[in-house]
């Protein structure tokens, strides 16, 4: 018999282990492939950064609360926070399209005002895609081309002993606003009388809805002349993300609960939902926030910044990574990944 192994068994990251052993580089302008937020190619006096990502209704989305011009907007900009989180602008995205009869072209069409306005607001030219029919629901690849200098690229792997932790925003608000989202949508689906209950939930419906990547902290790192030792945009979770930054540098690392930044309102409605706000803060996601260190000496330029702040430091002669509890309690941290191919 031949032998088959479920997917779920490897995860998302073992898989892409997997097939990152067996590629072969053929290209000498190709300087970092596999492994980063976006893939490192020489061009010139820069370098070109690129990075793609896949969304399927269904696993990414869910159309019965999602607007759709929402979905064009966030399908941009999760592009661009992965080359954010290089350290450098996003300049062109392609997009390619797989469409059920379900959808129809006025939604189509609402689809690519949010591209357009996302295009607009991020100074990024849609330069092609693909379209094509599909067997059902609906399925978003977009990629992305930015650029950088190619001293100032900020990779996972670039972090050193004792650099400050520094993660932009606040984190667990797309997380909790996802629940409510779906807790409405469970109410719509037991009686379509009802209309959805969002007033008071605003803030985090709207981190879920219309997160925006943080190129307004890369534009200001870069006029302060800071270039992170490593980054990473907080996609999978806190714990997840800086589990890659720490092990991709091959250091530890140490968060601190009291520093960690959580908005009031994701606060307040994690506790209403009976979730533990800091497990939603760790293992949330979504935030598309940025997760940097820099170097000790660079911590006076930015100690004042109203949006970054520091939740720990990294640690050279461990691979640990943890998190130190308000009781001071040291508590190792876990990868969440993806976990579509399992219970999701
Ligand atoms: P992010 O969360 O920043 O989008 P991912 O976790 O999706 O990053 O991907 C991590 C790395 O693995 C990236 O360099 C990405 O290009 C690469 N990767 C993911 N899936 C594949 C695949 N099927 N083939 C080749 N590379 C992949
Ligand atoms: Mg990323």
């Amino acid at each position: 018999m031949d032998k088959r192994t479920e997917i779920e068994k490897l995860g998302e990251f073992g898989l892409i282990d997997r097939i990152q052993s067996n590629v072969k580089k053929y290209n000498s302008q190709t300087i970092k492939g596999i492994g980063d937020d976006a893939a490192v190619i020489e061009s010139g006096d820069e370098v070109l950064l690129v990075s793609t990502d896949l969304l399927i209704e269904g696993v990414h989305f869910d159309l019965s609360y999602m607007p759709i011009q929402h979905l064009g907007y966030k399908s941009v900009v999760v592009n661009v926070s992965d080359i954010a989180a290089m350290n450098g602008t996003a300049r062109q995205i392609t997009i390619s399209v797989g469409l059920s009869s379900r959808i129809s072209v006025e939604a189509i069409d609402a689809f690519y005002e949010g591209v357009n306005a996302a295009c607009k607001n991020y100074k990024v030219d849609l330069v092609g895609g693909d379209t094509s029919a599909s067997p059902s629901g609906l399925t978003i690849s977009v990629t992305v081309i930015g650029a950088s200098l190619p001293n100032e690229v900020s990779y996972r792997s670039g972090s050193k002993d004792k650099d400050i932790l520094c993660v932009t925003g606040d984190l667990g608000g797309a997380y909790v606003g996802l629940q409510i989202l779906e807790r409405e949508k469970q109410v719509f689906l037991s009686n379509p009388e009802m209309q959805p209950k969002l007033e008071g939930y605003d803030y985090i419906v709207q981190r879920q809805l219309k997160p925006e990547a943080r190129l307004d902290i890369i534009h200001e790192l870069k006029d302060l002349e800071i270039v992170p030792s490593a980054m990473i945009d907080v996609s999978d979770g806190l714990a997840s993300d800086l589990m890659h930054l720490a092990s991709q540098s091959s250091l530890g690392a140490r968060i601190f609960e009291d520093k960690l930044p959580i908005d009031k309102s994701t606060y307040d409605v994690a506790v209403e939902l009976n979730l533990d706000p800091i497990t939603c803060v760790l293992n949330g996601g979504e935030d598309y926030e940025l997760l940097f260190t820099i170097k000790q000496s660079d911590f006076d330029k930015l100690e004042k910044h109203r949006d970054i702040h520091f939740i720990g430091y990294m640690e050279k002669g461990t691979k640990e990574v943890g998190i130190v509890t308000k009781n001071e309690q040291w508590v190792p941290l876990q990868a969440q990944g993806w976990k579509h191919f399992s219970e999701d």
